[in-house]
C-alpha cells in the first residue's frame, strides 16, 4: 500500500507535480480538487446557493463524482473541461465550507484510497482524508510567484489574464481555506515542506520523486 498525500495553497503547481509524480512512479493520480469544482459547478447550474446548507445538502442527494483516467465524471458527464474557470475556483472554495460536502468528498476519497496506490492532491488529505498516508508532503510559494505563473498559463492559453485581479483572488482563496471551521488547510506535523518558490517543474517532480522513493514503498 502506498499513498501520498501532497496538499498546500492553489497555485502552487501540486497539479502538475503530483500528476508528473504519479505518472514516473506508476501510481494513480487523484485531484479532489476537481471534486470541489465538480459540485460548485452543478451549484451554479442549478442556481444553488453555496452558503445555503440546505439546498447544497438536496442537491447532494443522488450526486455522483467519479475518476477515470485523470477525467472527472459528475453524475456520469466529464466535466474536466468546465471546471477550470475563477468562477469555479471561487466557488468551489465557498462550497468546500460546508460539512456535508466535505464528509460526502471525503468519503469517495477514502474509498478510492483504499483500492489504489495514489498520489492524492488536495487541502487536508494528510490532515484528514489519509492521515496515516504513507508519505506526506506541503508545498507552497510565495503568492507573487503563484499569481505569476497563473497568469502566464492563462496567457499561454490565450485567454484575457489581469494579474492583480489574480493576486487578490489568490489571496481571498487562501485565506478562506485556511480558516474555515471544518478541516482548513494547514501543514500536517509529519509532513515534508517544500517551498516551491524558486524550483523549476523539474526540479519539483524529482524532489517530490526522491521524497516518495525514500519511503521506502515505491
Ligand atoms: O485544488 P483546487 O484549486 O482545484 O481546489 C479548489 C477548491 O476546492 C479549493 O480552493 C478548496 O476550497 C477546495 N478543496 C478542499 N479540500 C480539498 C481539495 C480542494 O477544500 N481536499
Amino acid at each position: 500500500m502506498l499513498r501520498v498525500a501532497i496538499d498546500g495553497p492553489g497555485g502552487t503547481g501540486k497539479s502538475t507535480i503530483a500528476k508528473a509524480a504519479a505518472e514516473r512512479l506508476g501510481l494513480e493520480y487523484i485531484d479532489t480538487g476537481a471534486m470541489y469544482r465538480s459540485i460548485a459547478l452543478k451549484s451554479i447550474r442549478n442556481g444553488v446557493d453555496a452558503e445555503n446548507e440546505p439546498e447544497v445538502v438536496k442537491m447532494l442527494e443522488g450526486t455522483t463524482i467519479d475518476f477515470n483516467d485523470n477525467r472527472v465524471y459528475l453524475d456520469g458527464e466529464d466535466v474536466s473541461g468546465l471546471i477550470r474557470t475563477n468562477e469555479i475556483s471561487m466557488t468551489a472554495s465557498t462550497i468546500s465550507k460546508l460539512g456535508p460536502v466535505r464528509a460526502k468528498l471525503d468519503e469517495v476519497s477514502r474509498h478510492i484510497a483504499s483500492v489504489k496506490n495514489v498520489v492524492m492532491e488536495g487541502r487536508d488529505i494528510g490532515t484528514a482524508v489519509i492521515p496515516d498516508a504513507e508519505v506526506k508532503i506541503f508545498m507552497t510559494a510565495d503568492p507573487n510567484v503563484r499569481a505569476k505563473r497563473r497568469y502566464e498559463q492563462l496567457l499561454a492559453q490565450g485567454k484575457p489574464a489581469d494579474i492583480c485581479r489574480i493576486r487578490e483572488e489568490i489571496e481571498k482563496r487562501d485565506y478562506q481555506d485556511s480558516h474555515r471551521e471544518i478541516n482548513p488547510l494547514k501543514q500536517a506535523d509529519d509532513a515534508i515542506f517544500m517551498d516551491t518558490t524558486e524550483m523549476s517543474i523539474e526540479e519539483n517532480i524529482e524532489a517530490v520523486c526522491e521524497a516518495i522513493e525514500s519511503s521506502g514503498r515505491a
